[in-house]
């Protein structure tokens, strides 16, 4: 394996700008990425957090301002981004289909709470997800406690679309998985172009859903009004 690393001077990062683009379904990690602790981590950030607030001009002296470094750090590794660590993975149990249910099986309106990994701001949104089953299935709210574990990361939508997708056809032994998502990004509506009302739509899918009539089927699904 070659691993090439590109390092990017300021103005090729202004180049590329909100171009959110992934190339790699791994989320590009450090191999050094745990060998700290949590409460390690968690002095750092609040270290170089408290360095960035005073280099803004901000007084950490005032009650209201002098936890935010601690807050912040805890908030990244405990809450937002606690799906980089695998130990946070949740169990997938699968379970044989007794049923022998073969039919499109639809998980709608999955929230999405992410950060996007070029602005740290926040992606929110719902993900749909459905899989046709074929000696597996998986119980429905692991489904949505996977979407989340990739959702809590620096991310890219395109990526975190593929990770769900790649992870629930391993899991399920089937190719015929669809995952939807459609988000606003904080980076889009309060900066740059500060487009409020824009959302973004990523469809990745798999085996059966090439198929234009499975895919149009589980379009019309999402379409209708939930409960
Ligand atoms: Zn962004």
């Amino acid at each position: 394996m070659i691993n090439v690393v590109l390092k990017m001077d300021e103005k090729e990062i202004e180049l590329i700008g909100d171009n959110h683009i992934s190339h790699n379904t791994d989320t590009p990690m450090l191999p050094t990425a745990f060998d700290k602790t949590d409460a390690e981590k968690i002095k750092t950030i609040e270290y170089h957090f408290s360095e960035i607030m005073k280099e803004l001009g901000l007084d950490l002296s005032d009650d209201s301002l002098s936890g935010t470094p601690y807050r912040v750090a805890k908030m990244y590794v405990k809450e937002l981004f606690s799906g980089l660590n695998p130990e946070n993975k949740p169990q997938l149990s699968v379970f044989e289909n007794k049923y022998g249910y073969n039919k499109m099986l639809v998980d709608q309106n999955i929230n999405i709470d992410s950060a996007c990994e070029h602005h740290f701001l926040p992606i929110t949104g719902f993900a749909h997800v459905a899989y046709v089953p074929k000696n597996k299935v998986i119980g429905l709210s692991k489904i949505n406690r996977l979407v989340d574990y990739y959702a809590r990361r620096p991310q890219v939508q395109e990526r975190l679309s593929m990770q769900i997708l790649k992870d629930l056809q391993e899991s399920l032994d089937t190719e015929d998985v669809i995952v939807m998502i459609s988000a606003k990004h904080l980076c889009v509506s309060s900066r740059g172009i500060k487009d409020k009302n824009s959302t973004t739509t990523t469809l990745v899918y798999g085996g059966c859903f090439e198929k234009k009539q499975y895919r149009a089927d589980f379009l019309n699904i999402i379409d209708q009004p939930s409960t």
